[in-house]
């Protein structure tokens, strides 16, 4: 099929047998997303445009300070923030009209804070938006498409599927989700039929998993082996929240 763009990367991520395939996805998106957007693609005119208006949001803010280009971010960050600037004096210019005039010093009454609609809602898209997230939505909506498709076509995927580990909270409510209108009601009702154990299970084993893992605190416990449980804090938290806090290493022998 001609999305083999989408269908490759999606099979190496069931491949991979992580926590959640889709976790696996996204970090790959986020980092070729950090490299695109700290590469030369910031001197690009409609790029710049776009990351002038989006902006970026808070962690990925971090996560582009930590690469430490700091001439890119600089560029980047000067004529967004030019743009912000635009935006702010025109919102509070029509949000709070006095500013313009004469009475600019008058004093401030609740009636004008009522009426600070715009700036409050250039606030906070300026805080919600974001050109990497944007980014690395588009690609993950396609991979959701490719995934239920796959589902749908080749038994060798559905199967990968079917012994994988199942997914994180976020990403099982994802596949929910957007099963309701990529499948039929039959395949529907047998996906989340057979799903939702697998996902139930995996919690489950990552429950017990953290449970041992606390056990070998207790020095009474000592000569017993950590079975699965080395990486079961940083797994636990990837399938509860879909963050991954630090590389796990799935090949972690048993002791
Ligand atoms: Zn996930
Ligand atoms: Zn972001």
């Amino acid at each position: 099929m001609k999305e083999r763009i989408y269908t490759v990367p999606l099979n190496e991520a069931f491949d991979a047998d992580t926590e959640c395939a889709f976790c696996e996805l996204h970090k790959k998106l986020n980092e070729d997303a950090l490299r695109y957007t700290l590469g030369a693609s910031y001197m690009e005119e409609d790029v710049r445009e776009t990351t002038d208006n989006l902006g970026f949001c808070k962690a990925h803010y971090k996560e582009m300070y930590d690469v430490q280009n700091r001439l890119g971010l600089s560029l980047i960050l000067s004529t967004h923030l030019k743009k912000i600037n635009e935006k702010l004096d025109k919102a509070l210019k029509s949000d709070f009209k006095t500013l313009d005039s004469a009475e600019k010093t008058r004093i401030f009454k609740k009636a004008d804070s009522d009426k600070m609609s715009k700036t409050a809602e250039l606030i906070s898209k300026t805080e919600d938006s974001c050109f990497i997230c944007e980014k690395i939505k588009s690609s993950m909506d396609r991979y959701v498409e490719t995934f239920f498709f796959l589902w749908r076509t080749e038994p060798d995927f559905k199967n990968k599927v079917l012994n994988s580990k199942g997914f994180c909270i976020e990403h099982f409510g994802v596949l929910i989700d957007e099963g309701k209108s990529k499948l039929n009601q039959k395949e529907y009702a047998e996906f989340i039929g057979k799903i939702a154990p697998i996902v139930q299970e995996s919690l489950k084993r990552v429950e017990e998993e953290l449970l041992w893992f606390i056990k070998k605190f207790d020095y009474r416990f000592d000569d017993l082996p950590w079975k699965n449980s080395k990486n079961s804090l940083q797994r636990g938290i990837l399938k509860t929240a879909g963050v991954l806090v630090d590389k796990i290493n799935y090949d972690e022998a048993d002791e």
